[in-house]
Formats: C-alpha cells, structure tokens, sequence
C-alpha cells in the first residue's frame, strides 16, 4: 500500500488541496517585521500596517497574526469582511476598515469591534442609527478627501461634518484622515497641496474646541517622501512587504522583499529550428534550442502579459518566457544550457546570485507592483519562514 502524503493542518483551507504543488510562494516574515520596525525608526510615529487585500498576497491572516506577535498595535484592511476574518483568527489590536461602509454593514463593525470609516454625513447618521439601537458607541475615523476624489467629504466642506461627529453620542472619533494620490513621486507638487488641506480641515476640530483625534494621512510613498505627511500615525502598505510603490519612488527606507515565488521544472524538450511554440504560434525557435515548462499560468495570477517578454531564472541563469503564458503553465527557453525536471524556477526571488524583483515584474507586464503580488491567487500556496510560536489557547487537556 501507498501512503498518501498527510498535507499537514497548519495550512488554510483554501490552499490545502494544493500544498503538494511544485509552485509556491514562499513568505518571509521575519522580513516583514524587520520593514515594519524599519518604516517605525524612520517615521518615529506610530504604523498601521495595511493587511487588506490578502495582505498584498502575502496571506491576510498569516501575516497580521505575525504582525501582533511582534508587536503591532494596530493594523489596516479595505473591507469589512477583511476585518472579520482577523477577528475569527484571533487579532485582537484595533482594526481599521478603510473602505466605504453600507448601512447595512454597520452591525458587523460593532459585533467584531472595528473602526468604521465614515465618509459622508449620511454614512455618519446611518452609524448612529444602529450604534444607538445596538446601544454601543461606534469606534470611526472621518475621511476628508483631499484630491484623490474617491471617498470623504472634500476639505473645503468638511466642518458641518466634522462637528456632527464631534457631538455624536453614539460615535466615537479616534481618527481623522485623506489618502494621498500622488505620494510614489517624490516631486509632485499634489502632495503639499493635499496636506495643506488637510491640516484646513483638521482646524475645525481646535475650533470647535473638540479634541484632535489622530492625524493621518501617509500611504508607502508618503512614508518614504514626504515626513510633514507623517503627523500623528503612517498607513505603509506595500512598503512593509520590501516593495518600492513606484520606479519613480525613493528608497529612504531601508525595506526587504518578503515574496518569492517559485516553481519547478515539469517538462524538458528540445525543440526545432522554425518551431512555433504555444497558443497562437506567437514565437519561433530561432535555431535548435531547449525549452523547459514550467507548472505556473495565469490561472495562478501570472500575468499573461509577460508572454514572450519576462524572464525567470534557473540553475541561477535568467531566460526568457516564450510564447504566451498559458493559463497553467509556460515555456522557457534555456538555450544551449541544461536542466532537468524538478529544477528549482524562481520566478520572483533570487537564487544563487541572480534576482528577479517585483518591481522588474510589474515593469515588464507594463503594470505596478501592487497588481503583480495581490493577483497571486489562492491556487498557489504559500509557506511561511521565520513564524513565531505563539500559542494563544492553552493546550488541550484530557
Ligand atoms: C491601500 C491604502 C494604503 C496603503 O497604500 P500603500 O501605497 O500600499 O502604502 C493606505 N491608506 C489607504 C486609505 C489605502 O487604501
């Protein structure tokens, strides 16, 4: 009889019927902790970790649970349902929603302790309707929009909402805060001009004689160009996980990946002069070559736009993809060199010397490195190195 391989507990669900896949992401989080405390020396106020889109894919809840156990105090998503999923983990630390709410929504920000954003007056009054049928206070942060034009009340309007809030019994106002637009470019002029009017808008608080919630306003590039944007506390997303926002952007701050992504040789063949190769027959063996595939498509949230053009490394070489991305796998053209199944592929990371970034991914899928790392799918699973043994429950007796 065979042993089928147990896949191990210790994975999430989603991933599990994957775990035995060549192709995985691997994760470091001693990496992360190590931007985190990086951006926190720098900007000497306090952090909120951006977590939301499954932690820019690095895995939402693997990485805030690491995140509390090294002592972040606080920490960011997008949607409610992020929130949620942190609570049933176990995180405990205050958790911004940073997205725009539904009333219907309300209730599950109270049942799970989270701090609402509350981005128009109407959203204020909903808040309080069923904060004060729940007969708890709403923990909220105001969004005042600065320019970006997305959610919040415009600055030059914001004092009736401010005040509103202010005298809410039924909210609480820990923050108020505007999200940049134009922060990854250290010489845009936008930025000055949101915090201008930002700090405008913040003055209705002194003028009202109402305590100044917390202040903020800086995103990764705001962190790294821009320090009269840090006031009271910084929201760095992509900058904790050692990913720069933006070719134009500046590396202040000393931050390393924590994303690798690799695979392994499925297939060896060498191919003919004047072959074409994959869907379309977009690419034509040049001369006698060999090609290797590789187990990785965009059906994992490869970008087929790298068809023909991205490269990946193997045996520490760089080669070029050729032909298109297939949804499952591609084809790699490793010339006169050797390789054999099961190699190692790297295709994000480094390996024996050579080193391909995120950054170098997005440029050549002619995208940013946010879309590269958050469309990695939940097909591909990830392992986690550097996790802290925490044990939050008391071992099982009996
Ligand atoms: C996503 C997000 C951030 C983090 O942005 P990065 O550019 O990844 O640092 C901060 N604030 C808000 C409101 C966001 O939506």
């Amino acid at each position: 009889m065979v042993a089928i391989p147990d896949t191990g507990e210790d994975v999430d669900r989603m991933s599990a019927p994957f775990t035995q896949r060549p192709t995985r992401i691997v994760v470091d989080l001693e990496a992360i902790a190590g931007n985190l405390r990086s951006i926190q020396a720098h900007v000497g106020v306090p952090v909120m970790p951006i977590v939301k889109a499954n932690a820019y894919g690095h895995g939402l809840v693997q990485v805030a649970r690491h995140l509390q156990a090294v002592g972040a105090d606080r920490m960011g998503v997008a949607f409610v349902e992020e929130g949620v999923a942190l609570r049933r983990a176990g995180v405990s630390v205050p958790i911004l929603v940073m997205g725009g709410i539904f009333g219907h929504q309300v209730g599950q920000f109270l049942a799970h302790d989270l701090d609402i954003t509350v981005s128009s007056l109407s959203k204020l009054r909903q808040v309080e309707a069923t904060a004060e049928a729940a007969g708890r206070r709403a923990a909220i942060h105001l969004k005042i929009d600065t320019g970006m034009e997305r959610i919040g009340v415009h600055g030059y309007s914001a004092g009736p909402f401010i005040e509103a809030a202010v005298r809410s019994r039924w909210c609480e106002v820990r923050g108020v805060y505007s999200h940049l637009a134009c922060a990854d470019d250290p010489d845009s002029p936008m930025t000055a001009l949101q915090l201008e009017r930002f700090l405008e808008a913040c003055a209705h608080f002194d003028r009202l004689g109402a305590p100044m919630p917390l202040r903020h306003l800086a995103n990764s590039g705001g962190v790294l160009h821009f320090p009269d944007t840090h006031l009271d506390m910084v929201r760095p997303g992509i900058l904790l996980y050692g990913v720069l926002p933006d070719p134009a952007s500046r590396p202040t701050v000393a931050v390393r990946p924590a994303l690798s992504l690799v695979s392994q040789v499925v297939y060896f063949k060498i191919v003919r002069a004047g072959a074409p190769v994959g869907y379309g027959a977009t690419w034509t063996a040049p001369r006698d070559t060999r090609l290797v595939t590789v187990p990785i498509g965009y059906g994992d949230g490869w970008p087929r736009a790298l068809s023909s053009r991205g490269q990946v490394l193997v045996r520490g070489r760089r080669h070029p993809l050729v032909g298109r991305v297939c949804m499952d796998q591609f084809m790699v053209d490793i010339g006169e060199d050797s390789a054999f199944n099961e190699d190692e592929v790297v295709l994000v990371g480094e390996q024996d010397g050579g080193s391909i970034t995120v950054e170098e991914v997005a440029r050549t899928a002619g995208t940013i490195p946010y879309e590269i790392l958050v469309q990695l799918n939940e097909r591909i699973p990830r392992e986690y190195r550097g996790a802290i043994q925490v044990s939050p429950d008391p071992p099982a007796r009996d």
